[in-house]
């Protein structure tokens, strides 16, 4: 693939670049294809065996990857096997979420190890100051081993600053997140928004097919509707990290809720999950439900119930079947709590992608979330652990 070469950036190209890329070449070996040995990292790369155990050594000592016993003989010693270090924790993510937040440590493999979970409130003070001491509680669990923090929030974030712009949910503006956790933990914080942080942890912890694209869109359904775009293997963010807004982009007139931006037309007013439930009350249902809940009732076979929640997926699809025909993504992921329901939705889904076949595009696949219905928990933890594993920036 040519590139433009980017002169702003070139900085980067400096002597060490190339010791760099073998370095996460390396560690990607041990991550994707471990347990493995020297020898076959070095059959399959076709690097010296002597970088190969220099920079192993490296990755021994940062307490990166391990030692985990020998392989079969080929003849001669046991190749000694290498695996990522599995024993504590290596990140702590915090993912507020409109209704509750989780403080999770993980270890380099993004297993979830200990979480703490509470109500955020209104008060935007003391959501951040008791996240940021379950996050120093969590990060004294295994000292010395957690390289940083990061933070999913649903809402407009500026992840070069650290500082949210805009969370409509709680109508919190302009806000410095990242220097009070810093603060209390001592570790470097990553800030971005839960749909861009889900996007990163499918690329970096979701099934092969998914870390495997090139280019896909993640859309997530929350109490909002988020996307995060992934191309070339990256999130796209835009200018101050504004990109992928397409919650706001118009679908249609009159939607059963207000939109967070207070609009009648928006996405989100017609695919969220607040949506699923007024369209429920309408039918009969109580006002006063979690998303989770009407999901419940929905699987449990209520009518009202599975039709509130297929009249939102068909808006959902609308909604999809518009960004397959802009970006062509190889891939779209649906993550959030509606995945649980895919069975019942996928249908309504695919119908939508259709659309765009039928215009002679390359047929996009829609896939549920790999990481589960914690996407955005997972998300916050790859905002410390993709860093560990991406290459280094390419010219
Ligand atoms: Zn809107």
């Amino acid at each position: 693939m040519t590139r433009r070469i980017d002169l702003k950036r070139i900085h980067t190209a400096h002597f060490g670049t190339m010791r760099a890329i073998n370095r996460q070449i390396v560690l990607n070996y041990v991550r994707d294809r471990g347990p493995i040995s020297r020898a076959e990292i070095a059959r399959r790369t076709e690097l010296q065996r002597s970088t190969i155990s220099e920079i192993v050594d490296s990755l021994l000592e940062e307490g990166l990857i391990e030692e985990v016993g020998s392989g079969q003989s080929t003849g001669g010693r046991c190749p000694t096997l290498l695996a990522l270090r599995a024993n504590g924790a290596a990140a702590v993510g915090i993912d507020i979420a409109p209704t509750h937040t989780t403080v999770a440590a993980s270890d380099l493999a993004g297993r979830v190890l200990e979480r703490e979970v509470f109500e955020t409130t209104r008060d935007f003070d003391k959501t951040i100051s008791r996240a940021a001491s379950a996050a120093r509680r969590l990060a004294a669990l295994s000292p010395g081993l957690i390289s940083g923090v990061g933070v999913s929030l649903p809402g407009l974030v500026n992840p070069s600053t650290g500082k949210l712009i805009y969370v409509p949910y709680f109508n919190w503006r302009d806000l410095d997140v990242s220097r009070p956790i810093a603060a209390a933990t001592g570790l470097k914080v990553a800030v971005d928004n839960d749909a861009n942080a889900a996007a990163l942890a499918e690329l970096w912890f979701g099934r092969g097919e998914v870390g495997e694209a090139r280019d896909f869109v993640m859309v997530f359904i929350s109490e909002g509707v988020g996307t995060g775009i992934i191309f070339d293997g990256q999130i796209y963010r835009g200018e101050g990290g504004a990109a992928g807004e397409f919650g706001h982009m118009i679908i249609g007139e009159r939607a059963p809720v207000p939109c967070s931006c207070g609009g009648y037309d928006c996405w989100e007013a017609f695919a969220s999950g607040r949506a699923a439930v007024a369209r429920y009350a309408a039918l009969g249902g109580p006002r006063q439900l979690s998303f989770a809940r009407l999901i419940d009732r929905a699987l449990g076979g209520e009518t009202a119930a599975r039709k509130a929640l297929l009249e939102t997926a068909h808006y959902l699809g609308r909604g999809i079947s518009n960004l397959v025909v802009g970006f062509s993504p190889e891939i779209v992921v649906v993550g959030g709590r509606i995945t649980r329901a895919w069975e019942l939705v996928s249908g309504v889904l695919e119908e939508a992608v259709m659309r765009s076949v039928r215009r002679d595009l390359p047929p996009a696949r829609i896939t549920p979330s790999t990481i589960g219905e914690e996407a955005s928990l997972m998300g916050a933890l790859s905002l410390v652990l993709a860093d560990k594993f991406a290459p280094v920036a390419a010219i």
